[in-house]
């Protein structure tokens, strides 16, 4: 792995190489935004490149006895924590802070990535906390998340922030199509759909499930606006199997009816995303464009709703009712 295998985020990455390249490597980074959109790809090659011992360069070698360890997942100064039921103990803390008191073995230099460290509770932080006060001289840290608020101010000041942003759709299409060989028209649905995250697309790529899904949330709008809605209680069951498959369900209805919106609007098939369900498309056009924001509003607030633990199935049983609603 190295840095021309991760997609986009060009600017950052030439940030984190020029650093490396010029000895000016920050004790303490925060790698932040979205999920699945290449930050702990990028966090690992940036460690990797930290303890390459060629000097000087704008990569890792790949071929040192530090990027031979590092390949392999036995170098003796990097040390990765992610949570283990969703959290990150101060004891995992305290075990870093007895590691980091030995002088690196391999590299000049030890490197600590903690993923999801927004999972880290108080305590945890703390204990961070007593670490950043008080760094030893080889020591750098990454930390990754997508949900910054809920890391202390205090720990969110010492950081060098590097912002991750989405990947631009013709940067995706262009790796589906020429390293996945996806087909184009394929490759562009799955960029629409994974809005900028990679790990969203593999996902998808892999899923016939999302597909297959794809076909019964819009059989069921189908059924909804013609007065079928009594299938609602039948389908509505499997939409609420697990968090991802309702995550999806949403995704898939707000995208459908940003296409109808912009179908009504324009009576053209050039922007939408699910190009191939335009019969469909047309048909639902029906729906008046106050109706259709109404439905995105409601959307939303199942969205939201989930988040907080509500019932999902009541949530999406009303909302799939409210399509039907004045019809
Ligand atoms: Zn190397």
């Amino acid at each position: 792995m190295n840095y021309q295998d991760i997609i986009g985020h060009k600017i950052e990455i030439e940030s984190l190489q020029r650093a490396v390249k010029k000895g000016h490597i920050s004790h303490f980074y925060l790698f932040e935004g979205e999920k699945g959109i290449g930050k702990m790809t990028t966090a690992k090659v940036f460690a990797k490149h930290i303890l390459c011992r060629s000097q000087n360069s704008e990569s890792p070698c790949g071929v040192c006895a530090s990027c031979r360890k590092f390949e392999s997942g036995s170098h003796p100064d990097y040390i990765e924590i992610a949570p283990t039921n969703g959290i990150i103990r101060k004891n995992e803390i305290d075990n870093i802070k007895k590691q980091i008191s030995f002088s690196p073995f391999e590299s000049a230099r030890k490197v600590i990535l903690i993923d999801d460290a927004d999972k880290m509770n108080k305590e945890s932080q703390n204990a961070l906390l007593k670490i950043l006060e008080e760094p030893p001289s080889y020591i750098n840290l990454i930390l990754i998340s997508s949900n910054t608020k809920l890391l202390l101010n205090t720990i969110l000041s010492r950081a060098e922030k590097i912002h991750f942003k989405p990947i631009n759709a013709s940067d995706m299409v262009n790796f589906l199509t020429n390293k996945e060989n996806i087909a184009l028209d394929r490759a562009k649905l799955i960029s629409d759909y994974s809005q900028g995250s990679i790990g969203k697309a593999f996902d998808l790529i892999k899923s016939e499930e999302f597909i297959l899904l794809r076909d019964d949330v819009l059989k069921l709008v189908d059924y909804c606006i013609f007065g079928r809605d009594y299938m609602v209680f039948e389908m509505s069951e499997n939409f609420t199997k697990n968090k991802e498959i309702s995550e999806n369900v949403l995704l898939i209805l707000l995208l459908y009816l940003r296409d109808l919106f912009i179908y009504k609007s324009t009576q053209s098939e050039l922007f939408l995303i699910n190009k191939d369900k335009i019969e469909l498309i047309k048909k639902h056009s029906i729906l008046e464009f106050d109706k259709i924001n109404d439905i995105i509003e409601k959307i939303y607030y199942t969205k939201e709703s989930i988040d907080l633990n509500v019932n999902k199935e009541l949530l999406f049983e009303a909302l799939f009712f409210s399509i039907q609603e004045e019809y």
